[in-house]
């Protein structure tokens, strides 16, 4: 795995540290020797509680219109356990399906841009689902 570029001041050079944990991740911390500041490895589900297959999977359920108790029952027998409430399946829906909305007005306003967008197309689609009701 490729090792992230520093956030805060963009250096490339980055030593890997301490791990972070917290109640079911663990994420790859690292510390950054040009600016001596730690940060963890971004993969857009920073700070979330849950895995990120949990909530892509989530998601993915959702667009397929399963119903909360649906998605929770899916999840508890696919995933080890995992049971999250109903609210936080809904900030996780609500959460992406805002970040799609935000890159594709990025992309509406300069198209010459080409740049690649690196979303999972399942959370292409909830935004697609939520922007469309
Ligand atoms: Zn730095």
């Amino acid at each position: 795995m490729s090792r992230p570029n520093c956030p805060h001041c963009g250096s490339t050079w980055v030593n890997k540290a301490r791990e972070v944990k917290n109640k079911y991740v663990t994420k790859q911390g690292y510390k950054c020797p040009e600016c001596d500041r730690f940060f963890v490895e971004r993969d857009g589900f920073e700070g979330k509680t849950y895995p990120k297959e949990v909530i892509v999977d989530a998601l993915h359920l959702f667009v397929e219109g399963l119903s909360l108790s649906k998605i929770r029952e899916h999840l508890y027998q696919h995933h080890g356990g995992y049971s999250p409430s109903d609210g936080s399946i809904l900030n996780w829906v609500r959460e992406y399906s805002e970040l799609v909305e935000k890159f594709e007005k990025e992309q509406m306003e300069d198209p010459k841009i080409g740049r690649k967008i690196h979303l999972d197309e399942v959370v292409l689609k909830v935004g697609k689902k939520c922007t469309t009701q």
